[in-house]
């Protein structure tokens, strides 16, 4: 689910006669259905939001306490809803199963604690206003999350940016000074970069005299493992003291396992991620 977000404008025609994938979960209403494109041949599908959203855990891999569990099927299925209700991200389809595009997702063998997650949380989603909620999640925020406005330009009030109430330990990361000098493309390049930051200590820009490095691309080049650093330099090394990994927007799957082992529930979790908003069930 990691671009639907770009994807705010656009506009759904679901004119298809659509044929049904076997339901591998459950046998609920018709109102619990979606669109989902095949990437493979194009084809659309209509899956149950329940099998959609136990495929994606699946398929991901989540092996987190129940409660951490229970708090992403809740969120990838507001966020499916989402997307269904407001911003499919693709012309007749919600979402598709390419991972680099929106999330791949099984269609056969669950585990029993993703199976359990999905069936305990079924048809509840998050409301904001009334609406399904757009709910990602990324593996770990560090000492705290991104704003979705940081990230995608597009403001909402409950995916503001939050500090990670039992936030791990950070990693350090050393590079040459002259190798991180060279990114700049001086080859004589001198003197101390400047890290900008955003509102969460995310590094957007490096500067150095007249050039600027995107963040990202600075992260990528040292093999910064996110944007949530901080660098120190002696004249010879750079020692950068790195938090989380990846963009950090939503809920932090390690934040909400620490979260989970200091024994908040998954309705707690919810709440404290994304901001303002409540549980509805929509089956
Ligand atoms: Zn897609």
């Amino acid at each position: 689910m990691k671009r639907f977000l770009l994807y705010f404008f656009a506009i759904s025609v679901c004119t298809l006669v659509l044929p049904r994938l076997p339901r591998a979960f459950s046998e609920e209403e018709p109102e619990d259905m979606i669109h989902v494109l095949q990437s493979a041949d194009g084809t659309v599908y209509e899956l149950s939001v329940e099998d959609y959203v136990l495929g994606v855990m699946q398929s991901a891999g989540f092996d987190y306490g129940d409660e951490t569990m229970k708090a992403i099927a809740v969120a990838l299925r507001s966020s499916v809803k989402y997307c269904e209700t407001f911003h499919p991200v693709h012309q007749n389809a919600a979402v598709c199963d390419d991972p680099d595009c929106c999330a791949a997702f099984c269609t056969d063998v669950f585990s029993e604690k993703a199976i359990r997650a999905v069936a305990e949380t079924a048809g509840k989603i998050l409301l904001y206003g009334g609406s399904p909620a757009a709910c990602p999640t990324c593996e770990d925020a560090g000492t705290r999350t991104e704003s979705c406005e940081a990230l995608y330009g597009v403001p909402l009030p409950y995916l503001v940016s939050v500090a990670e109430l039992y936030p791990g330990a950070p990693e350090v990361i050393t590079a040459a000074g002259s190798s991180v000098l060279a990114l700049f493309g001086d080859p004589g390049a001198q003197g101390e970069p400047t890290f900008a930051c955003d509102r969460s200590g995310r590094v957007r820009e490096v500067w150095l005299g007249e050039q600027t490095i995107d963040g990202q691309a600075f992260a990528s080049a040292i093999g910064l493992p996110s944007l949530l650093f901080t660098a120190e330099s002696d004249g010879e090394t750079f020692t950068f003291t790195c938090y989380g990994v990846g963009d950090g927007v939503g809920l932090s799957r390690k934040g909400a396992a620490a979260m989970e082992d200091n024994g908040f529930s998954w309705r707690e979790i919810l709440a404290f991620y994304f901001r303002g908003t409540e549980i509805a069930s929509f089956l």
